[in-house]
């Protein structure tokens, strides 16, 4: 499938390159696209619509069975782990230039399935998949084993060795990057890998995993067992022969994936979970205008279904009235829910029909609680088929109601007055999750000592959501314990081992 430039501005012809895909919805075991073992299946939906997209395999415990079972032959054959660096290098460059030239398949597969603006697709999502295999693959000849300082009697130096079968599971808000932070580092490091996409949005993950191979991954590297939560990815977390568990998702999952590694084998676990990030609006901040367009792009990018959505808007009192105007005129423009196909539409409907009366329950919730609703709180007018919800904000929130406590995972943004940099501090940090934090403030001490003092992974100081492949993505507290993206990621796909020899006598 292929668009030339003229056809990605044009509603009409994504709708035709939608009408034409066909996605690939096996599982893909061994090197082979496979029915499910137990034959069965199950609907994903393009929440835009409410019309059923494809019916996907739904794979069990028999899948991963044999999804685990391939990916430890391939490990224990050394045809990856043992690959030299440079051939495996090759690989992972290739799958990232095939992941760019399959960009416009990868935009609509993402798009139909959860539902995200086509533009974001092809603006974000893809060339950040790119990314994340050409980082990664650039890592491969980079890691060092160490010979440590011993009596000269002996030589110890540290091997640093893959840890075998890894397990990746991921969710929805993200399908085709989430997968590619997960994936790249466990393959780069030389580990073979099964990976359990999420149920509402598996298909990017089956062309991801094709791709590979084609770009001469060996047979059983990769595994991609598509299913629910509860059957394959619970399977595939309990399983004894798998390594690690890369897991990306809610924070009540990520703790269900610490039991099942101490019900089974100890695997290792990294969990990447929700957040309730604040953005923190000072008196001082250098621009205003600046911090209320990052303000609202924080909050609403991506429907607000991003782990590190600035939900709370702590903002300085003497600016609250100037920063909440200038909020709701920003807004305004900036997002307007829309058909996603359409690549002007900066807002596309949630997930599903379950997230969206999930979202609007919570809508219920903030005014109950006693917070003002000062615009958005329902569904857009003429999108009632689709998931969609408005942008909304709320005013007078209090940081104990439980709209500023709990991840509504949508766009639905509270303010919170602060009485300064101290008050703020301590609000932002009154909560179970630290995935993300950003302040705008003129003073370097106040941005430091915000830097130094706030629990969360990720701090942006006069912005918000910047960063790169170099930069740490993990949170504190309950956001989780892993580290994706950077140098660190790859390290934590791999184990070190001691290797002492003895050399003779010492000299006396
Ligand atoms: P989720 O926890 O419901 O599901 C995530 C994945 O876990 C899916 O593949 C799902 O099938 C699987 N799963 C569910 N129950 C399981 C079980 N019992 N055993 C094994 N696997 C199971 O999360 P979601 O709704 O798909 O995604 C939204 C969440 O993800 C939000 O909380 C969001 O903050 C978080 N998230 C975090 C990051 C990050 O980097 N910190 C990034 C993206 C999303």
């Amino acid at each position: 499938m292929d668009a030339s430039v003229s056809t990605l501005r044009d509603t009409a012809a994504w709708h035709e390159l939608a009408e034409r895909l066909r996605p690939e919805t096996r599982c893909f075991v061994d090197g082979e696209f496979v029915p499910a073992r137990a034959g069965g299946v199950f609907e994903t939906i393009n929440p835009a619509t409410g019309q059923v997209l494809a019916e996907v395999a739904r794979g069990t415990a028999q899948d991963i069975d044999a999804a685990v079972a391939a990916a430890r032959r391939a490990f224990k054959s050394g045809v990856w782990s043992r690959m030299a660096p440079r051939d495996r290098m090759e690989v992972l460059y290739r799958t990232a230039h095939l992941i760019q030239g399959h960009a416009t398949e990868f935009a609509l597969l993402d798009t139909l399935d959860m539902g995200k603006p086509i533009s974001d697709m092809l603006a974000s999502d893809v060339p950040g998949a790119v990314r994340t295999f050409q980082f990664f693959a650039e890592t491969i000849d980079k890691l060092d084993g160490m010979v440590t300082n011993t009596a000269p009697s002996a030589l110890h130096y540290i091997l640093r060795q893959p840890l075998g079968v890894v397990g990746c599971i991921v969710p929805w808000n993200y399908p085709l990057l989430m997968a590619a932070w997960k994936l790249a580092p466990a393959l780069a490091a030389g580990n073979t890998v099964v990976l359990k996409p999420a149920e509402e949005s598996p298909l990017s993950a089956l062309l991801l995993a094709k791709l590979f191979l084609e770009a001469g991954g060996p047979a059983g590297v990769l595994n991609v067992v598509p299913g629910f939560g509860e059957e394959a990815g619970k399977a595939l977390a309990l399983h004894n022969d798998v390594d690690k568990i890369g897991f990306t998702g809610s924070v009540e999952v990520g703790k269900l994936m610490m039991i099942y590694a101490g019900q089974s084998n100890m695997k290792r676990v990294s969990t990447e979970c929700g957040g309730k990030s604040p953005q923190i609006v000072l008196a001082d901040t250098p621009d205003l205008d600046s911090a209320v367009a990052y303000a609202v792009d924080g909050i609403y990018a991506n429907q607000g279904e991003v782990c590190n959505a600035g939900s709370r808007l702590l903002v300085a009192r003497e600016i609250l009235d100037e920063f909440t105007e200038k909020f709701r005129q920003k807004a305004k423009t900036a997002f307007v829910p829309g058909d996603p196909l359409d690549p002007r539409t900066t807002m596309g409907p949630l997930v599903t029909r379950a997230h969206q009366q999930r979202v609007l329950g919570y809508v219920e919730i903030g005014k109950q609680d006693g917070a003002t609703l000062d615009f958005g709180g329902g569904v857009p007018a003429g999108l009632e088929s689709g998931a969609y919800v408005e942008p909304t904000l709320f005013t007078g929130v209090d940081n104990a109601m439980r709209i500023a406590r709990e991840e509504i995972f949508g766009p639905v943004a509270g303010i919170l007055p602060v009485r300064g940099a101290d008050h703020a501090i301590e609000i932002a940090n009154d909560s179970i999750f630290g995935l993300a934090a950003s302040i705008w403030t003129s003073d370097v001490t106040t941005a430091h000592r915000f830097a130094r003092d706030v629990e969360a992974g990720v701090v942006w100081i006069n912005c918000f959501d910047h960063g790169d492949m170099t930069s740490i993505w993990g949170g504190f507290k309950q956001s989780g314990s892993g580290r994706d993206k950077c140098f660190e990621a790859l390290l934590h796909h791999t184990q070190t081992k001691s290797v002492w020899l003895h050399l003779g006598e010492d000299p006396t």
